[in-house]
């Protein structure tokens, strides 16, 4: 059996350039045959994104700020008047003040933490309510999480609290939207080079512990969270929601640096 997407249609959010995590989903959904519509936020952005989606054969795209509902509104408005329904969403969408993603996370703003929290997480439910109206029976959706969720990792901070909601309310839309056949993961990205994981400092730093203590002793690729998420949101995994599926090379069950590291 082959993962197959054909016929299906889906919208992708989150595609800033050719190193989002997002467009190593979208290539990997429209090699298998999806139709996609893209979003992109604020008119800069979606210069770059234009000329991606066209490489994937879509000339469907969306303005969409999260912190905007109305453009979220929008966005749906437009896909059910251009496709009628919808089969799959990918949500791949997060920010907060990079002032605040290093040093102690108790210093958080008020202001830093309620806006890192809408963006990064509520955008997430605010978006499966509306994509729920207009989806096919046995749709999927998907958003992207990191382990910073679970574990303390230096300097995410509020990001990892924003996450941690974030798996949570994965697992509730599992349960709101299951009883249609509607299923929703996340999968849990290890550290990768994008402009949102620029922000976190000592980003590099965290890469290279990646590198030598997980596993497989790499870093993960855009490429490989975008097989994993073909298999999530194709019919392969019609027996899965409410799921965190980590693409890390294996880093979260690691417990101490690696034998080889210790004995140098
Ligand atoms: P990226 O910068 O390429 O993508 C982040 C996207 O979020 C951008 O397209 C940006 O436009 C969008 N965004 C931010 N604020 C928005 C808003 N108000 N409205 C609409 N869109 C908004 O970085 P990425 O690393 O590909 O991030 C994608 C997702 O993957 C994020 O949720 C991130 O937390 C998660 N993730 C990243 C890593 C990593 O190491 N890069 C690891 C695990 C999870």
């Amino acid at each position: 059996m082959i993962a197959s997407m054909q016929g299906k249609r889906g919208l992708i959010m989150g595609v800033a350039n050719n190193h989002s995590i997002a467009w190593g989903i979208a290539k990997a959904l429209a090699g298998a045959g999806a139709e996609l519509a893209f979003t992109y936020q604020g008119e800069a952005l979606g210069k770059r994104v234009k000329p991606l989606a066209a490489e994937l054969g879509s000339d469907f795209l969306l303005p969409c700020d999260v912190e905007d509902l109305a453009s979220v509104d929008a966005v749906v408005a437009a896909l059910k008047e251009r496709w009628g329904t919808l089969d799959f969403v990918v949500h791949a969408i997060g920010f907060s003040d990079k002032n605040e993603l290093k040093g102690l996370y108790a210093d958080t703003s008020r202001e830093n933490f309620v806006r890192t929290m809408v963006i990064s997480c509520f955008s997430f439910t605010e978006i499966a309510k509306r994509a729920a109206e207009i989806m096919s029976d046995d749709g999927s959706m998907l958003t992207l999480t990191y382990g910073g969720s679970v574990r303390i990792m230096p300097n995410y901070n509020v990001m990892g609290v924003a996450k941690a909601a974030l798996e949570a309310s994965v697992r509730y839309l599992a349960g709101d939207y299951g009883p249609r056949g509607i299923r929703v993961n996340a999968i849990s990205a290890g550290p990768i080079r994008t402009l949102a994981g620029a922000g976190i400092a000592d980003a590099r730093a965290m890469l290279s512990w990646q590198q030598k203590n997980s596993p497989l002793r790499r870093t993960v690729t855009i490429e490989d969270v975008g097989g994993s998420a073909l298999y999530l949101l194709s019919d392969l995994s019609r027996g899965v929601t409410g799921e965190i599926h980590y693409v890390d090379s294996g880093y979260n069950i690691t417990s101490m640096p690696t034998v080889d590291l210790l004995n140098k």
